[in-house]
């Protein structure tokens, strides 16, 4: 899925395209799901192409002032080793359209199965209750 950043900008909103399609961050504690709680049931779309990203019951609570999870539905994401900041981060990707959903932090400490942080802003995200 490829578009020009005029037909993502006719579909995203502004705040969107700025972190989807420019590597952007959203403001920490800011987002619609930095605080809502795992369950059972749902998965988190991109909000870019719909594709299924995170189910549900993998998000938990990191208090890092953004969505946490710390698993991604096989074959959801697309990751790229990021070198800005002066930093070494996991960036990752929507495998699908390629939008920028966040970083992955690994080996924090949380009391998670992976022991990964994937930090996503909210604004990437479509929640799915079904
Ligand atoms: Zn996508």
């Amino acid at each position: 899925m490829s578009k020009t950043d005029q037909e993502w900008q006719a579909i995203l909103s502004p705040e969107q395209f700025r972190v989807l399609r420019q590597l952007g961050t959203e403001a920490p504690f800011t987002g619609k799901y930095t605080d809502t709680p795992a369950s059972e049931k749902g998965v988190y779309e991109c909000v870019g192409c719909g594709s299924p990203l995170y189910k549900a019951n993998t998000k938990f609570q990191s208090s890092c002032g953004w969505p946490a999870f710390f698993d991604a539905i096989p074959g959801a994401l697309k990751t790229i080793e990021d070198r800005s900041f002066g930093m070494t981060r996991t960036e990752m990707r929507c495998a699908k359209c390629d939008g920028h959903l966040g970083h992955i932090f690994k080996g924090e400490g949380y009391n998670t199965p992976t022991d990964e942080r994937h930090c996503v802003n909210s604004v990437c995200l479509k929640f799915n209750p079904e």
